[in-house]
């Protein structure tokens, strides 16, 4: 045995927070947005705060 490969540390990225072109607040990116639920122009969850 050699010796463990941990490639658990190097795997999560911080994601890039994008504002979000419907209600322009910065969530992060391949994330739908949580205020209005749009992810690349489409509404993908569902809000009821609207
Ligand atoms: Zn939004």
């Amino acid at each position: 045995m050699k010796g463990k490969t941990r490639r658990g540390a190097n795997r999560w990225r911080a994601p890039k927070l994008r504002p979000c072109p419907e209600c322009s607040s910065a969530v992060p990116s391949h994330i739908a947005c949580p205020s209005c639920g749009y992810y690349k122009d489409r509404q993908v969850l569902s809000v009821d705060n609207f």
